[in-house]
């Protein structure tokens, strides 16, 4: 069977480009390949970027009134036209058609908050700093943004950049995960449906060649960045030494520690929620489960009798978890199932042996449960990023605290407690940027931002909120003065205040 080659999409047009590369994308519920995406030259990505910078110019003089008139038709374009948008999602990811859903409604939140500009842009005035002289601030476009985003959010982790770009007066050329391209052709296609001149949003697939080339391009003027921790490394370091500004989240593993007074069963909820949605695709997902000893029993036995209700299958198929991204990533993470056993884990459910819902090439995993998994086991220490949940028992709070802070990384945490005073030490204590008080994945919404700490993220802007949209925008200070009669003629002298 000949596939279909996905194009970049440029100027609201599909533009093959010059490169002869490909990579086939799967349908991961069926094993196939489903489609082929062209994989850009840097001679591409400078087209591409051309393109976006002769279109920039007029964008960023656009009004306020017009930027926002696009932003409100996309988002109602948006909003009538998700279930297609979830297909594509659950065809190319895995993802259930309900997450999918889920993370379309996260990505429209910010479609939301990006239509707060004009109150978001507004400059500071003072007025008489000195004699008749007035200061005020304005906030300006930077010009072309380069947006290079992860597999696992195809459609939210580019809105949470791109809206809040072009509303700033930016162009945007998106270089999406080449694992799942096909959700950003279809969000650029729906914003030249919008009304967006042409050229403002453009998408560029490709892999490490299309990143580098855009890393150091002299018309790209910022870079957000999603994905692993190594990359948003390499990226962070190639972009700032290129000038440019960059925010560059990482990898994650993420804790939720539940204390003896919590409640059991909505611990076990959140454990199972945040451990086995999106089969653990997550970078906020629950990965290690702290649980001090006296409750550590009765809390396994719960979440191993809700993980026994759980449908691994094909995510159109009203399942509760799909698959994982290729077989590849899927072969990965049951080897750390081996790991851990060898390393002396406790085995309490082996995802390798259940039964899935789907077609035999599927890449399936069902949900695994791992116990008293040793924290020098590399099943502990790494980001797996699949359906696999480790129990790490714990003496005490003093000693989870200690566990989360030694921990590389400080994307997301929870703790589940009943006690106001331990959870607002525990908020205070720990070294991580998002935390949630019995709510196992805090994302924040729009109007906060998302960002991790340590090696979660590289760069000093979080993604979204008003630290998000200040990123896409340079400021100027203007010092003003106007004649006037009294102005008392020439003065040499250095200005000062009087
Ligand atoms: P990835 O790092 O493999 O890929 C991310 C992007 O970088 C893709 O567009 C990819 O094409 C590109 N890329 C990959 N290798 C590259 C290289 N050597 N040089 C230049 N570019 C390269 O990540 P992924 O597997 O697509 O996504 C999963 C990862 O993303 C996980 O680690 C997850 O925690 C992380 N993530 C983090 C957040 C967050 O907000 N912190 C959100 C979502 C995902």
């Amino acid at each position: 069977m000949t596939v279909s080659t996905l194009d970049h999409l440029v100027a609201g047009r599909p533009w093959a480009g010059t490169s002869t590369r490909t990579s086939p994308v799967y349908d991961p519920a069926l094993g196939t390949v489903s489609t082929e995406v062209r994989l850009a030259s840097a001679a591409d990505v400078d087209a591409v970027v051309a393109q976006a910078q002769a279109a920039q110019a007029d964008w960023g003089e656009a009004s306020v009134a017009r930027r926002m008139d696009v932003l409100f038709r996309f988002r109602e374009l948006l909003t009538t036209r998700r279930d297609e948008l979830a297909q594509i999602l659950t065809a190319e990811h895995g993802k259930v058609l309900a997450d999918a859903a889920g993370e379309i409604a996260r990505g429209i939140e910010v479609v939301d908050f990006a239509l707060t500009m004009p109150h978001l842009n507004k400059g500071e005035f003072t007025q008489n700093a000195s004699t008749g002289v007035d200061v005020y601030s304005v906030r300006e476009p930077v010009g072309v943004v380069g947006i290079i985003s992860p597999f696992n959010f195809p459609a939210m982790v580019p809105l949470w950049f791109f809206p809040l770009a072009i509303a700033a007066g930016n162009a945007v050329v998106l270089k999406p995960s080449e694992k799942d391209p096909s959700a950003s052709n279809w969000l650029a296609a729906l914003l030249d449906e919008a009304g967006l001149p042409p050229g403002v949003m453009n998408v560029v697939h490709g892999d490490k060649e299309a990143v580098d080339a855009l890393l150091v391009h002299p018309g790209i003027a910022a870079i957000s960045f999603v994905g692993s921790t190594p990359i948003a490394q390499y990226v962070y370091q190639q972009a700032t030494a290129a000038g440019k500004r960059v925010q560059a989240l990482g990898g994650a593993k993420n804790h939720m520690l539940v204390l003896p007074d919590a409640d059991l069963d909505l611990a076990a909820d959140a454990a199972v929620n945040a451990g086995f949605g999106s089969a653990g695709e997550r970078c906020m997902a629950v990965s290690a489960l702290l649980v001090v000893d006296s409750v550590a029993d009765e809390l396994v036995e719960r979440i191993r009798t809700r993980m026994a209700a759980l449908r691994t299958g094909d995510g159109r198929r009203g399942c509760d978890m799909g698959p994982l991204i290729t077989a590849a990533h899927r072969d990965r993470v049951s080897g750390y199932i081996d790991i851990a056993a060898a390393d002396g884990a406790t085995v309490v459910v082996d995802g390798r042996t259940g039964e899935f819902d789907g077609a035999a090439d599927g890449f399936w995993l069902g949900p695994t449960l791992l116990d008293r998994v040793p924290l020098d086991s590399a099943a502990y220490r790494d980001e797996i990023f699949g359906p696999v949940l480790s129990v790490i028992r714990v003496p005490g709070y003093a000693e989870a605290i200690d566990i989360i802070n030694a921990s590389p990384y400080g994307n997301g945490t929870a703790i589940f407690t009943n006690d106001g005073g331990a959870a607002r030490r525990f908020q205070r204590q720990v070294q991580v940027g998002m935390i949630g008080i019995n709510v196992p994945i805090p994302v924040p919404v729009a109007y906060y931002s998302f960002g991790g700490w340590k090696a979660s993220m590289f760069g000093d802007a979080k993604a979204y909120g008003a630290a998000g949209y200040a990123f896409f925008t340079r400021e100027k200070a203007v010092t003003s003065r106007w004649l006037d009669p009294s102005h008392g003629g020439i003065n040499l002298g250095f200005p000062q205040n009087d």
